[in-house]
């Protein structure tokens, strides 16, 4: 249930294993959503590994810079690029991949419910061994399921506009104000995708933009090519993503805030697990690896959240990595995989906890 990312994932994951597979939506592609639109260095191998072309596609960005008012920090990756690219692009690959791969697609589908042997659609029963709840920050198939009991649940709201401008950095750019966040990835050789995120939900993206001078010079009226568009971004734990037969995956399965731009990937991992551990015959096994999966993505949206709220604490946290960048530098080798939080307890981590108290 549900074509977005997650699904469609889900979905050739699944037919990858030689599982036959239906995926429902209740749209049509192309599917478009709210969403900063960037794949981080570890997406790429999971979408080759899942037969989805990356190369040409969309433009590849190298790191992450914060600027605030008192600080600008900035660290490339460790190993690899990410990718800026166009929800609508992504889609319309994984759709067309799923089809080579002959899941059986059915998009606009209304009325769709949990039933005791598969789902009802429009009141007729389909058999399924498995449902895989994919639909989103608003899964009806995780209330059907009885999945929905949070152990933590924050909301905040997100835009997102596309501006036809060369991109100026290599990197995506995040720029702290108070208590909003924009980003800006860069989508293509004249495009970038700019994202708003806050906790006040009458906060549009043009309202926001003077608060931001530096950020609104770049743009310097550079026109919009997109609509803006709005979405929930929460930060969800679920006590549990599956029961006998269904299992919630992507968003419907929790999530982290949109600022860590964890999302897509968190769905490409969640789906190779759970194609993993169905060929094992253990949907247990699923469970156990989406809390694996998902406990560095929700130790950084933590953090995240906690500099959007408390400004002092931003302050000083900025300027002691300002003053440590190998400790951003790790940081953000932890947030993409390629380093342990282990690697940060260190003579490093104790270097800038005496910066910090000292700010
Ligand atoms: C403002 C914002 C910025 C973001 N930026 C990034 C980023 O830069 N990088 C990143 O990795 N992530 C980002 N994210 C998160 C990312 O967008 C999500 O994690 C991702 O879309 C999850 O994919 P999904 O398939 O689980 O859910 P969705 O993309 O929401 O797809 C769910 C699908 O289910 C369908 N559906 C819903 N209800 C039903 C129903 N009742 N019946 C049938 N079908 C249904 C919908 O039509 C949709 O196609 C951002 C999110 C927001 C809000």
């Amino acid at each position: 249930m549900g074509g977005g990312p997650g699904g469609l994932s889900a979905a050739i994951a699944l037919r990858q294993n030689g599982h036959r597979v239906t995926v429902f939506d209740c749209a049509a592609p192309p599917i478009d959503k709210a969403c900063g639109e960037g794949l981080l260095p570890e997406s790429l191998p999971l979408l080759e590994r899942l037969g989805i072309p990356v190369s040409g596609l969309g433009l590849r960005f190298h790191g992450i810079g914060f600027s605030s008012d008192t600080a600008s920090l900035s660290a490339a990756f460790p190993a690899g690029a990410a990718l800026g690219v166009r929800r609508a692009i992504l889609h319309s690959l994984m759709v067309e991949r799923a089809e080579t791969l002959g899941v059986h697609l059915r998009w606009a589908v209304k009325a769709v419910h949990l039933a005791a042997e598969g789902i009802s659609v429009n009141g007729t029963t389909e058999k399924f061994d498995l449902v895989v709840g994919a639909d989103g920050q608003n899964s009806q198939i995780r209330k059907q399921a009885g999945l929905h009991h949070c152990r933590e649940e924050r909301s905040r709201f997100g835009f997102r506009k596309h501006y036809r401008i060369a991109p100026w950095s290599p990197f995506v750019e995040v720029y702290w104000g108070c208590g909003c966040q924009f980003y800006v990835t860069p989508v293509g050789p004249d495009e970038v995708c700019l994202a708003l995120l806050s906790r006040d939900s009458s906060l549009r993206i043009d309202r926001a933009l003077p608060q931001f001078p530096a950020l609104q010079a770049r743009l310097g009226g550079a026109p919009a090519t997109s609509r803006e568009k709005g979405a929930l971004t929460v930060s969800r734990v679920l006590h549990q993503v599956h029961s006998d037969r269904v299992a919630l995956l992507g968003d419907a399965s929790g999530s982290v805030d949109a600022i860590t731009g964890d999302g897509l990937s968190l769905a490409f991992k969640q789906s190779i697990a759970l194609a993993g551990a169905l060929s094992a015959g253990n949907l247990a096994a699923y469970g156990v690896a989406h809390r694996e999966l998902n406990r560095v993505p929700r130790a950084i949206s933590s953090l995240l959240l906690s500099l959007d709220r408390y400004p002092a604490l931003q302050r000083r946290a900025f300027s002691s990595l300002e003053r440590r960048p190998e400790f951003f530098n790790s940081l953000l080798g932890v947030h993409v995989g390629e380093k342990s939080f282990s690697d940060l307890l260190s003579w490093r981590l104790l270097g800038l906890c005496r910066e910090f108290l000292c700010s």
